[in-house]
């Protein structure tokens, strides 16, 4: 299984992100190298969604124009499902714009297994990649 590396600082950003965003979803990009998640950008969801989310065009041009900036790759696109399995949704696979980025779904829920799931997708199927929480 192929991993991708995340800081705990972010790990846990991630999380409180989502936990904020309730009852919507919220929305961004992981920017790093290769498979190490070095900074999260986080966007607004312009759909105000429990259920959906989706990064405007021109927020979406902004935050990809900050990371060349940074001279950071786009690694992930992370979003959250505030209810039911971080796991991807039909809509999730339809919207998958960006198959060379890691789809990193957070779960708010305190009793979630695992917060925070990375998934590829290859072909029609996702591959699930492990997250290394790293200090
Ligand atoms: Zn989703």
């Amino acid at each position: 299984m192929a991993s991708l590396t995340l800081p705990r600082a972010l790990y846990r950003a991630l999380v409180e992100e989502a936990r904020h965003s309730l009852p919507n979803e919220c929305c961004g990009l992981l920017g790093g190298h290769g498979q190490a998640v070095k900074e999260i950008l986080p966007a607004a969801n312009a759909l105000s969604s429990p259920t959906m989310f989706e990064i405007a065009p021109r927020e979406l041009f902004e935050l990809m124009r900050r990371l060349r900036n940074k001279q950071l790759q786009l690694v992930g696109i992370y979003h959250s499902h505030p209810a039911g399995d971080n796991a991807p949704s039909a809509r999730d696979r339809e919207r998958a714009y960006y198959p060379e980025a890691a789809y990193v779904i957070v779960s708010p829920a305190p009793e979630a297994p695992r917060p925070v799931r990375a998934f590829r997708l290859r072909g029609q199927e996702w591959d699930e990649w492990e997250v290394e929480v790293v200090d």
